[in-house]
């Protein structure tokens, strides 16, 4: 299956195999059509590569931290994820290596995974539909270009992905955030649930409902077929996980696609540019650089389909500028690297919850709970525009609350022993909307080590996003406040954007080739047979984590590319 060398011509290739491009490389395989993906990372196979997994930090050398020297030296960008450690960091891209540039004045946290699987392995598994209010919204405040889609576009292709990725939650029929095909959500704890009935007695617009992510619960036939087993609530995740309980690229997907005998894998490929046809309009190849020992190879396909991460396909795009697209291909419309977003997680509110002494808990759950946007309809008297949704949960102290605490004896010892407070946290994720001047373009003279211009990045938070966050903290402190918890406190963190992971935007679809990239189908409105089908396809940022979202376009557009081959317009 791996390749290095190829004189065929791919009826598909697919480059980035992480969330995206695992999808589109199973169902351009599944459809009969001889596939190519192609990685720029090392191949990681499920299971045998998880070198991490079901090690405890007492058996680390640092106890999970990683050491002062390797992150500066190689991870001072990738240290800033909650999820880098020291079982995990061989998942995350190399900062030495992977260099890239801010605009002076603004900062980026670009975490990076370049692996066979891509970010697959690291996501936390959030996984929401987005409903018309979001598909909407650039349209009804004129903030960003009208999405070229709407719900009943995706709904159809949103079921077809959850039912083989498994999702859990629970059905809530709320106009803001559709339901997906669920399966079981995992159980709220008994403070979890006196919450939930207080906060949403106290205010009847918001919700506190079971986080929904792509985790076996109860694994169904088709999820066993592909390998996979039941989630063991052991919160290990990002260190790969051998049940292959949490979706990844290596878990579902890469297996199904192998299983054709029609899919081949470029490891250790980083894709310089694309080779463009002038005559026919159509882009024909792929120049790689090898990772390894900086050679270089070329790869032909009859469709390409960029899914190498928001970021990453933009920079591909840009890099193969030519004398018909002199400012990036596919470029006519020259909003090409412009409109990039994330999401703004730098608000939050905590609280002590009284009582429940003698509530505890087993296993560990791998995700919290989640209260949707109750700012989902537009509304002139708020002083920013859109909404954030906040993450949630309940926790019990446990004896980490005294490890700066100094002791000795059966006391301490006893002390250390005993559960703690239980605690209740929130936490914003706010939406971040599209502006032109948000933008990455290629360095004039600084490249990487296999002679790719760096990315620069300009990106700042806008006076809307901190008017939406100060309202996030006090809104958390309000709720907490008024359902009668403790001690109550809220604030702000100052995490530049990058750290909510969830590029968006810089190749974005649209109606108009004059102020797009891309058509509703992720298609390139300027070759035909060119399509990008990650998160720089969008238009808005919506409060949702994007990834489910990125999933469903990918199948239709997929499967929207194959009836216009068949119908030879591509
Ligand atoms: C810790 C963490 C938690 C997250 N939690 C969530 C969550 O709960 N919910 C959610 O929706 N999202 C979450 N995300 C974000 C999610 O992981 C990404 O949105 C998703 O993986 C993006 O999919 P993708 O296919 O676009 O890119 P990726 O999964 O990043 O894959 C891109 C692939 O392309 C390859 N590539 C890049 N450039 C080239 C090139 N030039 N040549 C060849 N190959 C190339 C890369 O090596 C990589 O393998 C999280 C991310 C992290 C790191
Ligand atoms: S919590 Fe579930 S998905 Fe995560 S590592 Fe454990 S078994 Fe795997």
């Amino acid at each position: 299956m791996y390749i290095k060398e190829s004189k065929q011509t791919y009826d598909a290739i697919v480059i980035g195999s992480g969330i995206t491009g695992g999808w589109a490389a199973k169902e351009f395989s599944e459809k009969g059509f001889k596939t190519l993906l192609i990685e720029r990372g090392r191949v990681v196979e499920h299971r045998k590569d998880y070198v991490g997994e079901g090690m405890p930090p007492w058996e680390q050398p640092l106890r999970s931290k990683v050491s002062l020297a390797e992150i500066e030296q190689q991870y001072h960008v990738q240290k800033n994820c909650y999820a880098f450690n020291d079982s995990t960091k061989h998942f995350f891209g190399n900062d030495r290596d992977l260099p890239f540039e801010t605009a002076k004045g603004t900062d980026f946290w670009w975490i990076r995974a370049n692996q066979l699987g891509g970010k697959s392995l690291l996501w936390h598994r959030f996984s929401y539909r987005w409903s018309d209010f979001d598909f909407n919204a650039n349209k009804l405040d004129g903030f960003g270009n009208d999405w070229p889609i709407r719900y009943q576009d995706l709904a159809h292709w949103y079921s077809y992905v959850e039912r083989h990725v498994g999702i859990c939650g629970q059905k809530e029929s709320l106009p803001q955030l559709p339901d997906s095909e669920f399966l079981p959500p995992f159980d709220m704890t008994a403070p979890e649930l006196h919450i939930k009935q207080q906060l949403e007695a106290a205010f009847p617009d918001r919700k506190l409902i079971h986080g929904r992510q792509a985790h076996l619960t109860k694994p169904s036939a088709h999820h066993l077929a592909q390998g996979r087993g039941q989630c063991q609530a052991r919160n290990e995740c990002q260190k790969g996980c051998s049940f292959g309980a949490y979706f990844s690229t290596q878990s579902s997907t890469l297996p199904d696609a192998a299983k054709t005998g029609n899919l081949q894998i470029a490891p250790n490929s980083v894709v310089h540019s694309l080779i463009y046809d002038g005559i026919s309009n159509r882009v024909k190849g792929v120049r790689v650089i090898d990772n390894e020992d900086l050679s270089q190879r070329e790869y032909f396909g009859k469709v390409v389909f960029l899914c190498a991460s928001t970021l990453g396909s933009t920079q591909i795009l840009l890099n193969s500028r030519n004398k018909t697209f002199p400012n990036g291909l596919a470029n006519r419309s020259g909003v090409l690297g412009h409109y990039l977003m994330d999401h703004n997680y730098n608000a939050w509110a905590r609280a002590e919850i009284p009582g429940f002494e003698d509530a505890f808990y087993s296993g560990r759950r791998p995700g919290g709970l989640y209260i949707p946007n109750f700012y989902f309809k537009p509304n002139p008297k708020r002083p920013f525009l859109r909404g954030y949704g906040m993450s949630a949960g309940a926790y019990r102290e446990d004896w980490k609350a005294m490890q700066h605490e100094d002791g000795i004896g059966i006391a301490f010892k006893q002390q250390l022993q005993k559960p703690g407070k239980w605690q209740f946290w929130l936490g914003a994720q706010g939406e971040m909307l599209p502006r032109f001047e948000n933008s990455v373009q290629l360095h004039a003279f600084k490249k990487d080590k296999w002679g790719i211009p760096q990315l620069e990045i300009n990106c700042r938070f806008s006076e809307n996003e901190r008017l939406m966050m100060l309202d996030a903290a006090e809104q958390g402190q309000l709720m907490l406040e008024k359902i009668g918890l403790e001690n109550v406190s809220c604030g702000l963190h100052d995490k530049p954007p990058g750290s909510g992971i969830h590029e968006l935007g810089t190749a974005r679809m649209g109606r108009d080739p004059k102020d797009s990239v891309l058509n509703g189908f992720n298609q390139s409105h300027d070759i035909p047979n060119l399509f990008v089908t990650d998160g720089a396809s969008f238009c808005s940022s919506a409060v949702q984590n994007p990834s489910l979202t990125f999933m469903a376009l990918t199948v239709r557009a997929v499967n929207y590319a194959v009836k216009e081959i068949a119908a030879r317009r591509i």
